[in-house]
């Protein structure tokens, strides 16, 4: 089990980060808006065209991590934070260092991953 201290510096770690990507979601909406006035060329909007589908990508990619952190925060809350959803059993410290949205512990993700490959086959 992870001790409070340790716990509480996720509960900052996770909300800061959750911050920043707030922030630049908010940038790249505004950033949108700003070149569709900007270019009224049909030459340039084709281009903005292509840039608005990057930018949507980004935008799916910050949505899916925000749900992810959001998540993990409602696990600090619950006290079920750096437990494996699948077995149960702690998750390492230094696997929630390098992810912690991570709900599962290192053996069940990749025995996760090995069913995925098997599934692609
Ligand atoms: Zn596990």
């Amino acid at each position: 089990m992870l001790s409070k201290k340790k716990t509480e510096n996720y509960r900052k770690l996770l909300s800061k980060r959750l911050d920043d990507l707030l922030k630049e979601a908010n940038k790249t909406l505004s950033g949108m808006t700003g070149q569709r006035e900007n270019f009224p060329d049909p030459t340039d909007r084709a281009s903005l065209e292509s840039d608005r589908n990057f930018m949507l990508r980004i935008r799916d990619r910050e949505r899916r991590l925000i749900g992810k952190i959001n998540n993990a925060l409602g696990r600090i809350e619950a006290g079920t934070f750096g437990i494996c959803e699948a077995c149960g059993e702690g998750i390492s410290d230094k696997r929630l260092k390098a992810r912690p949205v991570t709900t599962l512990c290192i053996d069940c993700k990749k025995q996760q991953e090995d069913q995925e490959k098997l599934k692609g086959l």
